[in-house]
């Protein structure tokens, strides 16, 4: 469904992205979530995002532009443990920036790996997202590593969850990037609201 994906521009300052022209979407989470390997299931290239050796390796604001007519952008992981806090704090800085001062943001993506049950630093960090009313959805990824009863039973746990800070649920997506479920709702979900 997506024609063509081009990389632009890397970089550690919010101030050098691309002009805000045109809808953009973000994709984040935990370290080793699969953000590589679903960006590049996602524009059906081996390697757009690159899949990490190590976790954390992405320390930079990738920006992608998708069919000349909206941006993808990979942001840094969070929360993993093997860095030092300063670095940690950051990475921090430079998300919380880019998610609080990006105009153009329409949707971000926060990745939670399906097998997992609810962690502190991810609903902390979506707490933090409604507090700042910054749209967001979520996508399980790695739904091939569990079968369908056992999906549908985590994400049911999650939402519980979710429902304990939350009276609207956001926007769920599931997702595998080894068998390609969930590329095409969640290209609908960018094209759909590519349209308001
Ligand atoms: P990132 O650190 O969030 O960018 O995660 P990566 O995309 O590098 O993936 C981390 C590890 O999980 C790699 O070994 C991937 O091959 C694996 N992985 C990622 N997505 C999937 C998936 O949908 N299914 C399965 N089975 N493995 C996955």
């Amino acid at each position: 469904m997506i024609k063509q994906a081009r990389f632009i521009i890397s970089n550690t300052d919010v101030k050098k992205c691309p002009p805000p022209d045109r809808p953009e979407y973000a994709f984040i989470g935990r370290s080793n979530v699969g953000k590589s390997s679903l960006i590049n299931m996602l524009v059906g290239q081996k390697s757009l995002a690159k899949v990490s050796v190590r976790p954390g390796k992405t320390q930079l604001i990738n920006h992608f532009i998708i069919d000349e007519s909206w941006y993808l952008v990979d942001l840094p992981g969070y929360g993993y443990a093997k860095i030092s806090i300063s670095v940690k704090e950051k990475f921090q800085k430079l998300i919380s920036r880019y998610i609080l001062n990006r105009e153009n943001l329409y949707c971000l993506f926060v990745l939670i790996d399906i097998r997992h049950a609810a962690q502190k630093i991810d609903i902390e960090f979506i707490t933090w997202l409604g507090e700042n009313h910054i749209p967001f959805a979520i996508v399980f990824t790695k739904a091939d590593k569990v079968g369908k009863v056992t999906a549908a039973k985590n994400v049911a746990a999650y939402t519980v969850e979710l429902k304990e800070i939350w009276e609207e649920l956001p926007p769920i997506l599931i997702s595998s990037s080894v068998d390609g479920t969930g590329q095409e709702e969640i290209i609908s979900f960018i094209e759909n609201a590519n349209k308001t």
